[in-house]
């Protein structure tokens, strides 16, 4: 035979048995035999057995094509299915008679996941359907109180009837909140949410005063009066101000306006700014000072207690409990009111500057409003003023305090003469000076108020005119602080106590 005859018979069986080798399928195999996952054959084929009530499934692979296995019809107890591409029985399933596609056993992650996930899914639906409810709850209680979501407070005339059957517990924390006789106490503010559920738990009563941009009502919170001041949107920077300061620094003091919340609403798509604070029934200094006369006494108690809450304004105290710095900018009558016990309390500290030393922080805030051009000082007409220093903001409020000391002093009694109430300037300047007007009297001709020659007779209100007229040096620095006056005043008391004690 020939070299090349017998080349080709031998290339034609290795090629036979190759193409044979190439029609072998690779199948997944986890029959007994089986000692890897998967075996070659010629088809693929899996199985399924129902024996005693358990059923098991086979894959694997036949070597040789036997058609009639593959051909097996499927019963109750046994079933085969075959295919013919590579491991194409992977993924292949077979259903016994009355077994269906739904009634497959599942395997135990699947039941677990059948179970657990609808039943978290129910849990979940159940938690968020009582947060809700609970929320809902919630938002009720907080607007029961005066019925009309919209309506912040019940802004009607009403009779007493509506103070009675209030519950006595929150009428005790009412008074406590209320009480004018606390001196110190956890920063001025209560909790925000406190602040405006206060608010709107307010009954309106009376109109008590209408100031320069905007009205103070009398109101009653748990039987209690309270004042609520209401800006006008020109004045929301002296909102945001006095919100600021009441809210931050810890202000208790029997002579500064006791806060009690700050509030502020939309209505009918316009903002509205509420401050509530202690209600006076005797008003402001300068409504006060029109209808009474004072005795010597009073007069001292007056001026004693204003600049008692003037130092607590000037004064920076250190520590936890402290407070920084603060002039007010806008003292006069009408920012001074007077407690029943004829002490009295500053109030509005809308324009109002704080300064900290050890941070050396000045905080001018940011109100395009300025004092009353009536109590300005000179070197504020005069535009002089040094905005950079807080020292500066201090002596302009004690040029004020002066003004104020000349007001309460004109309504004196002595020798049983007493003066007309009129505002400083009243003999040099319109009833509405304009900025020119003051400047030309205070800082051109420089001219303060005349003090009643009848003051000098009595030895404590030639003290107070000592002290006025060191009040108002044109100069800043000359002035006296506010604690020099506060120790000569106390002097002034204790010599008018003293021979009264011994009487
Ligand atoms: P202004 O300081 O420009 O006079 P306000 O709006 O501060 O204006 O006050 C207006 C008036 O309302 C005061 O002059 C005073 O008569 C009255 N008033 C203000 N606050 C109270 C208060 N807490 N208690 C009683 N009356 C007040
Ligand atoms: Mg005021």
């Amino acid at each position: 035979m020939p070299c090349g005859a017998g080349g080709r018979v031998v290339r034609a069986l290795m090629s036979l048995s190759l193409s044979f080798a190439a029609e072998e399928l690779l199948c997944a195999c986890d029959v007994p035999h089986c000692s890897q996952p998967n075996c070659t054959g010629k088809v693929c084929f899996v199985s399924k057995r129902k024996e005693e009530g358990t059923i098991t499934q086979h894959r694997g692979c036949f070597s040789q094509n036997i058609l009639e296995h593959c051909q097996t019809p499927v019963t109750e107890q046994y079933g085969m299915r075959c295919c013919k591409s590579r491991m194409c029985n992977a993924e292949l399933e077979i259903f016994l008679q009355g077994e269906d596609a739904l009634g497959k056993t599942p395997s135990l992650p699947n039941l677990l996941l059948m179970i657990f996930v609808p039943l978290l899914a129910l849990l979940v639906l159940v938690a968020l359907t009582a947060l809700f409810c609970w929320k809902v709850a919630q938002h009720r209680h907080k607007h029961s109180d005066f019925g009309d979501t919209d309506l912040m407070l019940k802004a009607s005339m009403v009779g007493d009837s509506t103070l009675e059957g209030h519950d006595p517990m929150a009428t005790l924390f009412a008074q406590d909140l209320l009480n004018d006789d606390c001196t110190t106490g956890s920063g001025s503010g209560l909790p925000f949410l406190v602040q405006r559920t206060v608010a709107r738990q307010i009954t309106l009563m009376e109109c008590v005063g209408k100031g320069r941009y905007g009205e103070v009502w009398r109101g009653v919170w748990h039987g209690e009066s309270v004042a609520l001041k209401f800006f006008s949107s020109r004045d929301e920077q002296s909102w945001f101000r006095e919100t600021e300061i009441y809210n931050t620094v810890l202000l208790r003091h029997d002579n500064i306006l006791g806060f009690i919340a700050s509030d502020m609403t939309s209505r009918n798509s316009s903002t509205q700014l509420w401050l509530i604070t202690h209600y006076h029934e005797n008003g402001s200094l300068y409504d006060y000072l029109q209808r009474t006369a004072l005795d010597v006494e009073t007069c001292l108690g007056l001026a004693s207690s204003i600049i008692c809450g003037l130092v607590h304004l000037h004064v920076e105290i250190f520590g936890t409990q402290g407070k920084p710095a603060i002039a007010h900018r806008d003292l006069k009558s009408r920012n001074i009111l007077v407690k029943s016990n004829r002490q009295c309390c500053i109030a509005d500290l809308g324009l109002a500057v704080m300064h900290s030393q050890g941070s050396d922080y000045l905080d001018i805030g940011n109100n395009p409003r300025v004092g009353t051009k009536r109590y300005m000082a000179p070197e504020v007409l005069s535009e002089q003023i040094r905005t950079d220093c807080f020292e500066s903001y201090k002596k302009t409020d004690i040029w004020a305090y002066g003004l104020v000391l000349w007001e309460i002093t004109r309504r004196t009694v002595v020798n049983g003469i007493v003066e007309e109430y009129r505002p400083p300037f009243f003999d040099a300047v319109p009833s509405d000076p304009s900025f020119e007007d003051m400047k030309k009297v205070v800082c051109v001709d420089q001219q303060t108020p005349v003090i009643p020659n009848r003051l000098f007779s009595d030895s404590v209100l030639s003290a107070l005119a000592k002290i006025m007229k060191e009040c108002w040096y044109q100069s800043p620095s000359a002035r006296l602080t506010a604690l020099r006056i506060k120790k000569t005043l106390k002097k002034l008391n204790n010599s008018v106590e003293k021979p009264k004690a011994e009487q």
